[in-house]
């Protein structure tokens, strides 16, 4: 049997129940026993985190911890500069050895910008992206998967949109965490409770 490999990257800038949710749920629909979530160190597209890498590191054990669904994966934790994807794929690929397939879930925000990953034309070859459903994304899908025809091509547009998986529509966000933490409102049911824990005793998102 192929061994099969599903890795779900973020900045975790905190990890969420939204995270959570859609990867379990994803994990369901597809049989997946297990699905690696992999913080990135620098995210490429991103204004850089809030947390220290080590923070979100340890949010995410915390947030996991006695889960089997859910393994962490450091390798772009412990890299230095720039969190590509294509570079975690080829790197598992060669410390898993050949035969690996890989699959990279996605949530729908980060379709539009697939175009300006680095050397997407040799990600999407190398690996098959799941692209979970995000309010208010969901909305606009259909417009977004056509869109990338251009930039991707006809092929790799319609092979995107097979992988979308319906999963359930959870409104929630890093960034709205972060905000509600400065701002001193409840975080609670919006990450787990030890993370939630977590943010309170570190102070992690004040000042
Ligand atoms: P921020 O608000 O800081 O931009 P975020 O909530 O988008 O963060 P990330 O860690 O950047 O969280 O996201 C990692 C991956 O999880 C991305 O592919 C993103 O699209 C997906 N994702 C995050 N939140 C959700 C959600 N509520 N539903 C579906 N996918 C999500």
């Amino acid at each position: 049997m192929t061994d099969r490999i599903v890795l779900f990257g973020g900045t975790f800038d905190p990890v969420h129940n939204g995270h959570l949710i859609v990867a379990r749920s994803i994990a369901e629909q597809l049989e997946l026993p297990k699905v690696m979530l992999v913080p990135a160190a620098v995210p490429p597209h991103k204004d850089s985190a809030h947390a220290t890498a080590q923070q979100r590191l340890q949010m995410l054990r915390l947030g996991i911890a006695g889960e089997k669904l859910f393994e962490i994966c450091e390798l772009e934790i412990s890299r230095a500069g720039p969190s590509y994807t294509l570079e975690t794929v080829r790197q598992l690929r060669r410390l898993r050895g050949g035969g690996v397939d890989v699959s990279v879930i996605i949530g729908a925000d980060m379709l539009e910008d697939l175009p300006i990953w680095r050397r997407v034309d040799e990600l999407l070859d190398e690996a098959q992206i799941i692209v979970a459903l995000r309010p208010p994304w969901d909305r606009q899908l259909e417009q977004v998967l056509g869109s990338l025809e251009g930039p991707l091509g006809r092929q790799r547009a319609q092979t995107l949109s097979k992988g979308v998986v319906t999963t359930p529509l959870i409104d929630i966000s890093s960034t709205e965490i972060r905000r509600r933490a400065r701002e001193g409102k409840s975080i609670r049911f919006l990450v787990p409770e030890a993370v939630e824990e977590f943010i309170k005793n570190q102070r992690v998102y004040v000042g």
